[in-house]
């Protein structure tokens, strides 16, 4: 692979490689675009098995969160870190704080936060080294999990879909098939249940289902959740579910979901349009987890401002679906456009007083 080639057709300004022989620290941090603000996404913690694999995770990873948070209308950049390790047997505090001395090294033109083998606990090591980390524990005056906001902000995405599609937002009655009912999945369904809405849930763990079935939701098999018939389908678990095999076999009018790089690729959004089917973005209705955590940036934690800012996801994802629709192109390219405008616009700016 040709780092820079990749690098410059995408768009990112930097990729920082992180060292530390002490502890085994091998690490990567990408910067894809600051235009709007620091870069800002989590660290995971992933045992790639080639530093490739770990370097094109974490660009691929640091440009979808310039997107994520351009669309939010936020003031962050993307960014993503990516430790090589395995999170159960490697991760310790030495490492940790290792790495945090990379991220404060950049002088905050990353901020880190929690991701895939990461936990709040692991952050506070982080924040032993630099103060540009988020997501911390509300004890330290940080948001605290961020799970609780995403849901807020895909049940809002998930109302907003169906007034696109059906014309009104209301969920009484409908039957929404959810794939995972973990953080994500339960948070949504709080709200989802209040609604009216009658839940279909699947998981691979049955400590999940027993939670969702105590709610009141019918449990099916994991592979039959795409069989279900329903109004939305609500993948929270995994990516790349939207694919050849799923999308001939959904029953649903909506594919409205939590989990990240729903579509395996884009012919499978243009799948999705060609089935009638309204795709809502996954990066734009699950943004509340980085609404939150970007609410903590520069001081102290607000919880009203990050509400506010999560209450908007029902208007954008209005304005995604109607522009698609509007410019005749799929939603998920809306949604990019609508991101890459935000971002030339700011850029474009003559006036410079920073
Ligand atoms: P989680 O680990 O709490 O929950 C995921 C659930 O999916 C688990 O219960 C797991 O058992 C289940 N699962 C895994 N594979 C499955 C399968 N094949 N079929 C059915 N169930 C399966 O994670 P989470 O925090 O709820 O995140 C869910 C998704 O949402 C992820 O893709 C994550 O990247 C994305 N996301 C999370 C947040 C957040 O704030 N937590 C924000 C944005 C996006």
């Amino acid at each position: 692979m040709e780092i820079l080639e990749y690098m410059e057709t995408h768009g990112h300004e930097q990729l920082l490689v992180c060292h530390e022989p002490s502890v085994g620290l091998k690490a990567f941090i990408a910067i894809h675009d600051t235009t709007l603000g620091p870069g800002c996404g989590g660290l995971r913690i992933w045992p790639h098995k080639t530093e490739d694999a770990a370097i094109m995770d974490v660009l691929r990873l640091s440009r979808a969160m310039t997107y994520k948070s351009a669309v939010a209308g936020l003031d962050l950049g993307g960014g993503k870190a990516l430790i090589m390790a395995d999170a159960r047997n490697d991760k310790n505090e030495t490492m940790l704080r290792a790495f945090a001395r990379h991220v404060d090294s950049l002088g905050g033109r990353y901020v880190t936060t929690e991701d895939v083998g990461m936990t709040p606990r692991d952050l506070e090591f982080i924040a032993q080294e630099t103060k540009h980390v988020v997501g911390l524990p509300e004890s330290m005056g940080g948001s605290g999990d961020t799970s609780v906001m995403t849901g807020l902000g895909l049940y809002l995405g998930i109302k907003a879909a169906a007034k696109a599609t059906w014309g009104s937002d209301d969920l009484s009655g409908r039957t929404i098939a959810i794939q995972g009912f973990g953080n994500v999945g339960y948070n949504t369904s709080v709200h989802l249940l209040k609604d009216g809405a009658k839940l279909t849930v699947t998981d691979i763990y049955e400590g999940s289902r027993q939670r969702a079935a105590e709610m009141g939701a019918a449990i099916v098999e994991p592979d039959d959740i795409y069989d279900v018939e329903c109004d939305i389908f609500s993948p929270c678990a995994l990516g790349g579910v939207i694919n050849g095999d799923t999308i001939p076999r959904l029953k649903c009018q909506i594919v409205a979901g939590g989990a990240n790089n729903q579509l395996l690729s884009n012919d499978d959004g243009d799948a999705l349009e060609e089935r009638g089917i309204t795709f809502a973005p996954d990066y734009v209705i699950n943004a509340g987890g980085i609404i939150n955590v970007g609410s903590e940036i520069g001081g102290v934690y607000r919880r009203d401002r990050a509400l506010e800012l999560t209450n908007r996801i029902y208007e954008t994802t209005l304005n995604v679906i109607q522009t698609a629709r509007a410019e005749g192109i799929p939603t998920y390219a809306a949604a990019d456009r609508i991101a890459e405008r935000r971002i030339a616009a700011v850029q474009g700016l003559k006036t410079t007083y920073r």
